[in-house]
């Protein structure tokens, strides 16, 4: 299931990002902070009164070479369109309604997703009155908001949350496994796609599923059925912002939120880039399995070292994930293309594993006397059980005396420890504290 989506707009210094920087969330706690995992200034998980969605500062994006700043503000207001549920468009109380500000609310009005216009700056009362010529622009939500106090952003929020669409139901049968290809632009997504489903003995649906703007495609292989999520967003669209990086880490988000398995596409020949980590930080982040696709490998000159040595640079740049197998496959001649599925399949059984509480209390318990947690003035950290809560991912309580005596690296190492005993090949583990004394 998927978050909905709140994209803002407007034309630059009327306080986009302040908006985003106040709204945007406080990480969700447990979460372990690792490195190599770089936040995206322009993408943020928040929440309102119990709903959570996806916040998207348009303004952080670049469109490349345009110096024009209404093609900017055109390709950012589209992007908005094309992935928003609710555009919070920004305008600034001070200046008055703007020629831009006319502009953007035209383009706006071409489509029927719901617009709250949030006249931002109204810091001071005397400001007040200004809001009112705001309403020419045609948008029914006209919200005084001050993002510098955080006065209004209250109202704001609850037009924003007013306007999201229902709750999807989970459209997928249970034991359908749900895929996504993400990665940056031209690694080759939409070869693979093409290679996957050119597969001897894959079978793909007449009919293919459809949530809001995305088209899945469903197919069958040896008998296990599976979901390409949003293949029409991995094939390419033509739009000019689709060859925009930060652009490829957003349609990522949605498509990784609704996948059980995430193929992150590595281009062989170019190597890794930082785009690629922010991509493979929200598969991790969202607790999805896992599995590095390295595509164009028929590209690069080798010798028998080269797939080791391509190996370690993933681990040493993707540390975060040493759970995830690594593929090295060519779309193009095909090599290599039909271990994709089988490991598909490992990942998705070992992300929705169930291990019993006896066999998982012994683990835990042998690994406490094997390495007993530091002492910390004369304090031990304990742990009296576990249990696992649920799967997808595999996400364990651990009861302890207190939290606060918890360190990182001996969570870390009861975390590989479980990992020793059950491999949980491609898929992250969550592990939670509480507290029982
Ligand atoms: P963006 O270009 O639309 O992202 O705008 P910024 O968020 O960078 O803000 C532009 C300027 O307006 C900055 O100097 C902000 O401090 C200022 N600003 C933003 N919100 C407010 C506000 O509510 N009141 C006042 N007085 N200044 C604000
Ligand atoms: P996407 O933007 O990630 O969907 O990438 P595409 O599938 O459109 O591929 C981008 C470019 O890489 C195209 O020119 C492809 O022909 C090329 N390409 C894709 N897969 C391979 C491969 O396995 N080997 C080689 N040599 N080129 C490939």
């Amino acid at each position: 299931m998927s978050l909905p989506v709140v994209a803002i707009v407007g034309r630059p210094n009327v306080g986009k990002s302040t908006i985003f920087n106040r709204l945007a969330g406080e990480r969700i706690a447990i979460v372990e902070d690792q490195p190599g995992i770089t936040r995206d200034r322009i993408y943020s998980r928040s929440e309102w009164n119990g709903r959570e969605f996806h916040l998207i500062d348009t303004g952080g994006i670049e469109f490349g070479d345009t110096d024009e700043i209404m093609d900017h503000i055109r390709n950012q207001v589209e992007l908005a369109l094309d992935e928003a549920d609710v555009i919070l468009f920004v305008a600034d109380a001070r200046d008055g309604v703007t020629t831009t500000d006319e502009e953007v609310a035209r383009f706006l009005h071409r489509t029927n997703k719901p617009v709250i216009l949030m006249v931002n700056k109204v810091d001071d009362i005397k400001y007040t009155e200004n809001v009112f010529e705001f309403y020419q622009l045609g948008f029914e939500h006209v919200i005084p908001v001050s993002s510098l106090h955080g006065t209004g952003t209250g109202d704001m929020l609850d037009a924003v949350v007013e306007h999201f669409p229902d709750r999807e139901e989970e459209e997928y049968e249970e034991d359908t496994i749900k895929v996504s290809l993400i990665g940056r632009p031209n690694v080759g997504k939409s070869s693979l796609v093409n290679a996957l489903l050119g597969e001897e003995r894959v079978i793909v649906s007449p009919v293919a599923g459809t949530t809001r703007d995305a088209v899945d495609t469903s197919f069958e292989y040896e008998g296990q059925k599976y979901v390409l999520i949003d293949t029409a967003g991995i094939r390419k669209r033509g739009k000019v912002y689709e060859s925009i990086e930060k652009y490829s880490v957003i349609r990522a988000l949605r498509a990784i939120e609704r996948s059980d398995v995430c193929l992150i596409v590595i281009d062989g020949e170019r190597g890794i880039a930082e785009q690629d980590k922010k991509i493979a930080g929200y598969a991790h982040e969202a607790g999805r399995a896992a599995i590095f696709v390295v595509n164009k490998w028929d590209a690069v000159e080798k010798d028998e070292k080269t797939m080791d040595r391509f190996k370690r640079r993933i681990r040493e740049e993707f540390q975060f994930m040493h759970y995830a197998p690594i593929l090295f496959v060519s779309a193009k001649t095909k090599r290599r293309i039909h271990t994709v599925l089988p490991e598909v399949n490992e990942v998705a059984e070992q992300h929705a594993m169930r291990v019993p509480t006896s066999v998982l209390n012994q683990v835990i318990q042998d690994a406490m006397v094997t390495t007993p947690p530091p002492s910390d003035r004369g304090r031990r950290f304990r742990v009296r059980y576990v249990t696992q809560a649920t799967v997808k991912p595999p996400t364990f309580i651990l009861f302890v005396n207190d939290p606060e005596l918890s360190h990182f690296s001996y969570l870390r190492y009861l975390e590989n420890q479980l990992r020793q005993a059950f491999p949980f090949k491609g898929t992250p583990l969550r592990i939670l504290l509480r507290k029982k004394s």
